[in-house]
């Protein structure tokens, strides 16, 4: 938690298969997650709820009208939002609560304007005593709400991330696949090894759907943010989460307790890495540093990625010691060549992992 931050913020993403059923809010889903709001509420708890099935249901009223384009998804999200946002509202003006709809892009909670705005109308819809009820801003950029959910986290100092999905945790090996699969009860620091343990590969493709999760699990650990990874079918999960019991997967933070930098979390993490950018023993002192790194530091880069795209940097000997975005492609096999200290990863648009 942010010093200064109020207590009690919980933000709890709830995916689309955890609230609807054939592209209708699921109003015994809802109804139990209103009973848990209440609970939680009467607890001195302050949830603000992020949740998903706008596409779900917009495709559903379409019957496939809008497309699998991306175009055509923002349209069915256009169509869809009210539908999800009516199924929270009717769930929790049964129970005297009113619900305050806020859509947000990851943009709203990383240009530091947007970001206090944002942060401002959430605390006072708390404080009037609302429940925000939050989605991606779907008709302009649908991104991913593991990710949104953990910027929102970080934004208002959250005491706990929860993101509640079709299955259990996270595990070593696919859970839809492997009867044997072992849950992670606890993820002490979020590293490169934990994400390998969890099945992400180069090309971002989790176990059981998990790769956004991981990314939002890292923008939450490394903003101070304890994120708890549960199935959203368990009795009381949110409770039991929420007061610290061991459920799912607990996620520790890396960095607790400054102001995060969103915008720099979100540009570096907010994307599984598509490759990696092998470094000089020097570049260890640079990212200590805090410096740019350029095409001198670079050796290679692995794995096909272009300019704009997360890596990971890794130096022999030392494994990943950042994770950024780049600029310019490092590649020696593409034999492309750039002038002496053309920036290959600003300083701002990486995070390091060394140990502080
Ligand atoms: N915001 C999208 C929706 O409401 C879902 C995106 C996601 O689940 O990550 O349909």
């Amino acid at each position: 938690m942010l010093p200064g931050a109020p207590p009690g913020r919980v933000v709890i993403k709830i995916g689309t298969s955890s609230l609807m059923s054939e592209g209708v809010p699921d109003p015994v889903k809802l109804d139990a997650l209103a009973d848990a709001v209440v609970r939680l509420r009467a607890g001195g708890v302050r949830p603000v709820l992020l949740g998903s099935g706008a596409i779900a249901a917009g495709d559903a009223l379409l019957k496939g009208a809008d497309g699998p384009s991306a175009h055509g998804r923002q349209l069915a999200a256009a169509v869809g939002q009210g539908v999800l946002f009516d199924g929270f509202r009717r769930a929790l003006s049964a129970r005297e609560l009113v619900a305050a709809q806020i859509l947000l892009t990851p943009l709203d909670l990383t240009l530091p304007e947007h970001r206090d705005s944002a942060r401002t109308v959430v605390e006072e819809g708390l404080a009037h005593g609302l429940v925000p009820i939050v989605n991606e801003n779907d008709a302009v950029m649908v991104r991913n709400n593991d990710v949104l959910a953990a910027l929102l986290a970080g934004a208002l100092g959250a005491s706990r991330l929860l993101l509640l999905t079709d299955v259990p945790g996270l595990f070593e090996s696919d859970p839809r696949r492997d009867v044997d699969a072992r849950l992670i009860p606890e993820v002490p620091t979020m590293t490169p090894e934990v994400e390998r343990l969890a099945g992400l590969t180069a090309k971002g493709l989790g176990t059981g759907g998990m790769s956004a999760k991981l990314c939002a699990a890292w923008i939450a650990s490394m903003a101070g943010v304890p994120t708890v990874i549960a199935g959203a079918d368990s009795p009381d999960i949110v409770e039991r989460a929420v007061a610290g019991e061991s459920v799912g997967t607990l996620v520790h933070p890396r960095t607790p307790g400054k102001e995060p930098d969103l915008g720099r979390l979100w540009r570096s993490l907010g994307t599984p890495p598509a490759g990696q950018l092998v470094c000089r023993p020097e570049a260890v002192a640079v990212v200590r540093d805090g410096g740019p790194l350029t095409v001198d530091h670079c050796v290679a880069g692995e794995g096909g990625f272009a300019a704009d795209a997360v890596v990971d940097v890794t130096v022999p000997g030392h494994g990943v010691i950042a994770r950024g975005r780049t600029r310019a492609e490092c590649d020696a096999v593409s034999g492309r060549h750039h002038p002496a200290g053309t920036p290959v990863i600003p300083h701002f648009d990486y995070v390091s992992f060394l140990e502080a």
